[in-house]
């Protein structure tokens, strides 16, 4: 029998109760991952994780922005499952492509704030607090980056700013979490997923799905290959990344997946 890339693995993915962290969490078991902890304040996307792979998928409601929810997730992949040695970092908010003089002075620290902290100080909590447990097992971090981590245009000016930092941040980790734990992220491009802007905006119910038909013909026509990358077309990388096998030598790296979007000059 095909035990899969990630036979006997436990993970830990922060936003997996939608779009492309629930992406990850089904492909990481049908790849053999023993359990999973998932951290998202999604309360009831976590109910369904429960109810769909009861034993497999364990859940810690809380908010990256808390340090003792992430402390959490790791003692509970340790009590529940005996070890970790996958840390997915995939929670993020969007600003939806705010351009800078939209903003007041008040607005602009308040919504820098909000997407700082939590697509970036929930990045680094969540490495710190696994750091030890990844460190004994020597697994993996891997991150969720962007297109706008390389390119200007995939969100406004805090998302492309903050992105562009995760790119740095998965190099110095890397560098100091070197020999033991590899850390790499992955980088999709437009997918259709209900990501959700920030409470500063009033855009926290806000998803960039509302209008899914639009926002699929828009990603066709602005990416080479054509399509409206869907979150199980980026799983594949966080696949490979993870596996112990297949990337024993890679670590700094950000691998994209954005339908060849990045390499447009016009
Ligand atoms: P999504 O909204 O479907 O999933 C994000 C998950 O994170 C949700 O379950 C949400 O509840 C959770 N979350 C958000 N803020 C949180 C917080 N403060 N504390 C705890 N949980 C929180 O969106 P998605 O598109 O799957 O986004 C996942 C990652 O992918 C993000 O980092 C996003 O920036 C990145 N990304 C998305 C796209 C895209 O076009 N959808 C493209 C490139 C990168």
């Amino acid at each position: 029998m095909n035990q899969g890339w990630l036979p006997g693995q436990v993970a830990l993915v922060t936003g997996g109760a939608s779009g492309i962290g629930l992406a990850i969490v089904a492909r990481y078991l049908d790849e053999g991952a023993a359990g999973i902890v998932v951290l998202d304040r999604d309360l009831s996307g976590l109910a369904d994780l429960s109810a769909a792979w009861p034993g497999k998928i364990i859940g810690t409601a809380g908010d990256v922005r808390d340090y003792a929810t992430h402390q959490t997730a790791v003692d509970t992949c340790l009590r529940e499952f005996g070890q970790l040695d996958i840390l997915v970092g995939n929670a993020g908010v969007f600003d939806f492509r705010r351009p800078l003089r939209s903003y007041t002075p008040e607005s602009l620290i308040a919504t820098m704030d909000e997407l700082f902290d939590i697509n970036l100080r929930g990045y680094l909590f969540a490495a710190l607090a696994s750091t030890a447990a990844l460190t004994a097992s020597k697994g993996c971090m891997i991150f969720t980056a962007s297109v706008a981590s390389f390119n200007a245009g995939g969100g406004g000016v805090l998302y492309t700013m903050a992105k562009h930092a995760v790119l740095g941040m998965v190099r110095q980790l890397a560098l100091e979490f070197a020999p033991a734990v590899r850390v790499n992220g992955v980088g999709p491009g437009g997918t259709i997923t209900r990501l959700r802007g920030t409470a500063a905006l009033g855009h926290a119910d806000r998803a960039i799905n509302a209008q899914a038909d639009l926002l699929a013909q828009r990603i066709e026509a602005a990416v080479p290959l054509q399509i409206a990358q869907q979150p199980e077309d980026h799983t594949g990388l966080y696949v490979l990344l993870a596996s112990r096998t297949n990337a024993r030598a890679i670590t700094g790296e950000v691998m994209m997946s954005d339908g060849g979007v990045g390499i447009r000059s016009v």
